[in-house]
């Protein structure tokens, strides 16, 4: 083959005129070791923590270990395509998730991403996925209450608009269900809802999300999701992408309501990180800085004061136990984080107290500022009764002769359990809370029967509706309980009474 030197000279020159100046600069590294979702890669001398990093064939990754020669990153994706000797580009960038209304109504995974199917997102947006927790200047009191719905808690542990509220129990309680029971109470209440899956089982969520979109909450909430088959870095980013998103209502002043289900899953995937990334294990092999971990998560629900929009993040993160053992490492981090914590049983879950909220263990550390003054009055000696009787119930059991006064605390008693019982996905609006909060407190429902005491909830509740709607109407725009609309009551709950034939023989 003879080779002209002019032809040579003639591709050498043209592709010396196509050559680019745009020259695409970056540190480069290499991956030295990969493995279970982890990689060690030499080189890339100027990383962050917590930077992005750019792995061939579109996979990212996350800086987390800085060491002097090498960086441990996770892999936010499938490794399998990743082997030794590739490069590594830095990205310069932080994690980050889209933000804003276009959010709403979608499933998006633990980077932002859409899972739901229904097309590209487009956010007004981005926002990184970790920031700093407003300071104190920028916050307030919280006074405001954040309706669950439920009546056991808006009556015993209130809720405030801002506050961080623990739902702690063991499996199979009532923890998910109390938490999208509360979210679907805020239809129509301006409330932004997020609710973040951790680790969860795929067909819990499929569940969770059907609900949610046949009680029209999809309308005001987004889900941000990372299955137990995810790898471990995505269930660890989860939350603080979720997060981020409400954060951004947050700012913008609205209300926005967040749940994390759940943050013992979170530590765990957080746990196979740090061991893998060779971080020192602690106390049941938890990593040392998993306080941090969910403190500088939960530290960023906050109820800004008006110079800052005066918007409200309300957090309820769930926590799971073991044989409701409330002292083991995660849930003590996590108690002592919030301001206050729902405890469910499972033996009065079992015994069909439902939801099986142990008011006796239960706080909310905002408690009754955050609760319209007519449930205020009546969660007063609501709270003190149900104490009463929870003790005379333990200590009856071996007594024979009862005093008539025991023996109607007890009677008292039975029914408050009664009447806080509530079927799941039914939130009841808080003035009907009061009517039959008010009913139980002035002992209208001590004659009658304990398998009844329901169905007169309902038939009562009916009877106002149909006869006197102003009184709940009155209710809801004073958040009092008047001296005549308690007159009219003794009268509506008599004729309930004897129109449905609830009166029975008082035991003497
Ligand atoms: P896990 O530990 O699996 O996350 P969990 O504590 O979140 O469980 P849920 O999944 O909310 O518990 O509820 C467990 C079961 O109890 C579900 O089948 C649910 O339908 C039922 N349940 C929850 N709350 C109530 C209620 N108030 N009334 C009747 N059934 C309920
Ligand atoms: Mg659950």
């Amino acid at each position: 083959m003879i080779v002209n030197p002019e032809t040579i000279s003639k591709v050498i020159k043209q592709q010396i005129k196509s050559y680019s100046s745009q020259l695409d600069f970056s540190e480069a590294g290499t991956v030295i070791q990969v493995g279970d979702g982890i990689a060690h890669i030499h080189g890339l001398y100027s990383a962050m923590s917590g930077e992005l990093l750019e792995f061939p064939n579109g996979v990212y990754g996350m800086a987390l270990n800085l060491d002097e020669d090498t960086i441990g990153a996770v892999i936010m994706g499938p490794d399998a395509g990743i082997k030794e000797g590739d490069p590594v580009k830095l990205t310069g960038r932080m994690a980050e998730v889209p933000v804003g209304d276009a959010m709403v109504g979608r499933i998006v995974n633990a980077l932002g991403e859409p899972i739901d199917g229904k097309g590209p997102i487009a956010a007004d947006g981005y926002r990184r996925i970790e920031n700093a927790a407003p300071s104190v200047i920028m916050r307030r009191e919280v006074n405001e209450p954040l309706q669950t719905g439920i009546k056991a808690i808006d009556a015993l542990v209130p809720i405030g608009k801002g506050q961080r509220e623990l739902i702690i129990g063991d499996r199979q309680t009532g923890k998910t269900a109390l938490a999208v029971d509360t979210i679907i109470n805020q239809k129509g209440k301006d409330v932004y809802c997020v609710y973040v899956a951790i680790g969860q089982k795929a067909s819990t969520i499929a569940r969770i999300t059907k609900v949610l979109n046949e009680t029209g909450a999809m309308d005001y909430t987004t889900v941000v999701l990372s299955t137990a088959s995810d790898p471990s870095p995505l269930q660890y980013l989860a939350p603080y992408a979720g997060c981020a998103i409400a954060e951004e209502w947050m700012y913008r002043g609205k209300d926005v309501l967040i749940v994390y289900d759940d943050l013992s899953k979170h530590a765990v995937a957080y746990r196979a990180i740090s061991l893998l990334l060779r971080r020192p294990p602690g106390r049941e092999a938890y990593p040392g800085d998993i306080f941090y971990l969910h403190s500088r998560l939960l530290e960023r629900a906050a109820c800004l004061n008006e110079e800052y929009g005066g918007g409200t993040m309300t957090a309820l993160p769930i926590v799971e136990t073991q044989e409701g053992d409330i002292s083991a490492y995660i849930p003590t981090n996590v108690i002592s984080i919030t301001d206050g914590q729902i405890y469910l049983e499972s033996d009065l879950f079992n015994h069909g107290v439902r939801p099986a909220i142990n008011p006796g263990f239960s706080v909310s550390r905002v408690g009754g500022s955050a609760q319209i003054p007519a449930m205020k009055k009546l969660a007063g000696p609501l709270r003190i009764e149900y104490a009463q009787y929870k003790e005379l119930a333990a200590f009856s059991q071996f007594g024979s002769d009862l005093s008539q006064d025991t023996l109607e605390r007890l009677n008292h008693g039975e029914r408050i359990v009664e009447v806080l019982k509530q079927p799941q996905y039914r939130p009841m609006p808080v003035e009907d809370q009061i009517l039959i909060l008010y009913a139980l407190n002035n002992k209208h429902l001590d004659d009658i029967d304990v398998g009844r005491v329901l169905k007169f909830e309902r038939d009562f509740l009916k009877y106002v509706d149909t006869h006197a709607p102003e009184i709940k109407a009155q209710i809801r725009e004073t958040g009092e309980l008047s001296e005549d609309i308690a007159e009219a009551l003794d009268q509506l709950i008599a004729e309930v009474k004897k129109e449905y034939n609830y009166t029975r023989e008082v035991p003497a």
